[in-house]
């Protein structure tokens, strides 16, 4: 890697999950300017709108500064004794399940690893789940029923490698703009085909070879009579298939007693025969062929199946581990994949491990010598918000995320954080929910912390400080380790730094692990302090004198107790709510290119803001008629949960029946706007997540405009 300039700083954008390398440099008058790095693997100098106007949002406007107790400025120790006790009494009281943390992507790995210890290993509880919940937990599950492990196999390097990308429920173009632009340069390049699969024609699908504008909660049917062709077109790589899954028979037949032919697949899709034929020519056709898929299959209440449906035809075709092909989920947030390296799921163990499997919680417990380990997984997101209204959970901590706009069915979620008696928020800025924190705790920023974050393709890099930390602020390990020490479990929570933190991770992963997990860094459990000062970008796994594995699975072994990958049979299971007269629009949510999450950063920023300053409906144009609407009218949206208010904008992008609200606008920035206010909090059984890409809703014009 090059050296820089002494003013210039390497890090990794705080966005979306490619995890772009960024070069910040802070000038004399305090401006911060901020340029792609070329050594950076995933983008290579390149940044898209978003990241390249990060220094537009390092002000102090808004930031927080000092504690707060019921809104009065306060010191550190009064707040953080008063958090501890509060925890403390509860816990005692009420028992370890009584009390819960939400944290979030925005994370480093580090503030990751003590928030999962704390909770799961010392409080004695697994009540802490992430935003990461409403991203990836689909593909999370799908990958452990698959593989054993929560695998992402493929690397960005596979895009420049295909030749033939499908792309499933992901707009790629404005939720992974690198990416994407990786993409297209790889079909300039070799000449790739690329497929999309998603209900409303993007800015993705504007470029693509074909798009199959399927009906919303059909893609398991899709890619059920992709397996049924594969195996009448002969392609079924029978080798990989006999040496190295199981399961293959049941999934084909369930496979193919569901999507009896093309004919009948386009019929429940809602797409042209033709269209459904060229698809599976081509992957037939094709072994260089990758399937990237996001949050359009995850957000789902089937989103588990619909990703084992994807894999299955990869393990059909022995489509994987090799390059230029394979199921590839790309994350929505910078450091997802990092929350899931250190356990952050309520489901899930540190290093990978699980609470499925009795001996990983023994492990985990030894490590840490955990006083009062929990055994079970705890409440996911949903249910946390359900628990906290209804009394089970009586202290809650958030972390970096606004869940009173973000979660579905919002309005319940502001009411459980209204009336549950304890509430902590750790915040960079004032969000919709920091006006329910009972106690306002100032974390540290971008910029002004350091760490690690994994991105999609499980890369690691750094995130490093440029700037100073404000005010009182605080880096988010720093105050999670001052909680734990005043609830009586200093000792295990002394870290002087992230590079501690860091190491005993890397221990963990590599503790009494004897080669049954994949991820295992251990090679960096002694990692000098100036090695990780200048820790290049590198994927995991690294094992103990081991190069780093750029690649998983390349010997078509899993690590599953048999070593063999499982076909998962899967059956079209449709939406949680399907439309009905009351309300016919299936409405569809996303981001926009612009903006990230509740904008409470790129809100900031009049460039970013002046592409679509307001929230905006699509709406297709039979419907917009049918209701007397035109662009510009102020339509009125309700769904069983919520309503929500947006200027209409008619579009043939969109299917009849269908709409689309793009997910970032709140209450902090225009009152009834959410998304989240009208999504269903109906969830997929197996991973938690919701099903925010599908909710019936009402239509109407606003009376006063
Ligand atoms: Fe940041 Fe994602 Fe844009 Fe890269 S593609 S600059 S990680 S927002």
């Amino acid at each position: 890697m090059q050296d820089l300039p002494a003013t210039e700083v390497r890090t990794t954008c705080p966005y979306c999950g490619v995890g772009c390398g960024v070069l910040a440099r802070v000038a004399a008058d305090g401006n911060v300017t901020v340029r792609g790095d070329t050594d950076h693997p995933a983008n290579f100098g390149r940044l898209c709108s978003k990241g390249s106007a990060l220094g537009e949002t390092t002000s102090l406007e808004g930031r927080l500064l000092v504690p707060e107790i019921g809104g009065r400025e306060t010191s550190w120790d009064e707040a953080l004794d008063l958090v501890a006790r509060r925890f403390s009494e509860t816990i005692e009281k009420h028992g370890p399940d009584s009390v819960a943390f939400y944290i979030s992507g925005q994370l480093l790995t580090e503030d990751y690893y003590v928030a999962n210890k704390l909770m799961k290993g010392f409080i004695g509880s697994a009540n802490i789940d992430t935003n990461s919940r409403l991203c990836m937990a689909s593909s999370v599950a799908g990958h452990r029923r698959a593989f054993g492990e929560d695998i992402v196999p493929g690397t960005y390097e596979d895009l420049d490698q295909a030749d033939l990308v499908v792309l499933t429920g992901s707009n790629t173009a404005w939720c992974h703009p690198i990416l994407y632009q990786r993409l297209l340069a790889a079909r300039e390049a070799r000449g790739t085909k690329i497929v999309v699969i998603d209900p409303r024609r993007t800015a993705t699908a504007e470029e693509c070879d074909l798009h199959l504008a399927v009906d919303p909660g059909t893609d398991v049917l899709l890619f059920n009579g992709l397996l049924a062709h594969l195996d009448i077109a002969g392609v079924i790589d029978r080798n990989f298939v006999d040496s190295s899954t199981t399961g293959f028979a049941e999934a084909l037949s369930v496979a193919s007693a569901e999507a009896s032919s093309p004919g009948a697949v386009a019929a429940g899709c809602g797409l042209a025969e033709a269209d459904v034929r060229l698809l599976y020519e081509l992957f037939a056709a094709t072994s260089r062929t990758v399937t990237v898929y996001s949050q359009g299959v995850n957000q789902s209440a089937h989103g588990t199946d619909k990703v084992n449906a994807i894999i299955n035809c990869h393990l059909a075709t022995g489509r994987i581990g090799q390059p230029g092909m394979g199921p590839f989920s790309v994350t929505g947030q910078p450091n997802a994949m990092g929350g899931r390296e250190v356990g952050g799921l309520a489901n899930q163990l540190a290093a990978h491990m699980n609470f499925d499997r009795p001996e990983d919680v023994e492990r985990v417990e030894r490590f840490w010598s955990a006083p009062a380990m929990a055994r079970q997984a705890g409440l996911k997101a949903v249910d946390m918000f359900r628990a906290a209204g209804d009394g089970r959970a009586k202290a809650l901590w958030v972390m970096g995320t606004n869940p009173a706009v973000s979660m579905p069915d919002s309005a319940r979620v502001r009411t459980a954080l209204k009336s549950c008696e304890f509430v902590v928020v750790s915040d960079v800025t004032r969000t919709d929910t920091t006006r329910y924190a009972d106690v306002l705790l100032p974390a540290a920023a971008w910029g002004e912390k350091g760490g690690t974050v994994t991105n999609s393709e499980r890369r690691m890099s750094r995130q490093r400080p440029f700037l100073p930390v404000p005010g009182n602020a605080r880096a988010d390990w720093r105050i999670i380790c001052d909680v734990a020490q005043r609830m009586g479990f200093g000792d295990a929570f002394t870290y002087d730094g992230p590079l501690e933190i860091f190491r005993e991770h890397a221990r963990l992963s590599a503790f009494e692990n004897h080669g049954d997990r994949l991820f295992d860094i251990g090679a960096l459990a002694e990692i000098a302090d100036a090695e990780y000062e200048h820790f290049p970008p590198r994927h995991w796994p690294q094992a103990s004198g081991e190069p780093c594995a750029e690649r998983l699975l390349v010997d078509g072994r899993f690590p599953t107790p048999d070593g063999r990958a499982r076909f998962v049979a899967v059956r079209q299971e449709g939406v949680a709510l399907p439309v009905d007269a009351k309300r016919p629009i299936a409405l569809n949510s996303g981001r926009l290119r612009d903006q990230w999450h509740t904008m409470t950063r790129t809100g900031r920023v009049p460039r970013l803001m002046a592409n679509v300053p307001a929230p905006t409906l699509e709406i297709a144009p039979l419907d917009a008629h049918r209701r007397g609407l035109r662009d510009g009218d102020l339509a009125h949206i309700s769904s069983r949960y919520g309503f929500a208010r947006a200027r209409v904008t008619v579009s043939d992008n969109q299917k009849p029946g269908t709409a689309f609200l793009p997910m970032h606008w709140s209450g902090h920035f225009a009152a009834n706007a959410g998304a989240g206010s009208l999504a269903t909090p109906l969830s997929d059984p197996f991973s938690g997540q919701p099903e925010l890409k599908n909710v019936p809703v009402r239509i109407e014009r606003e009376a006063i405009a």
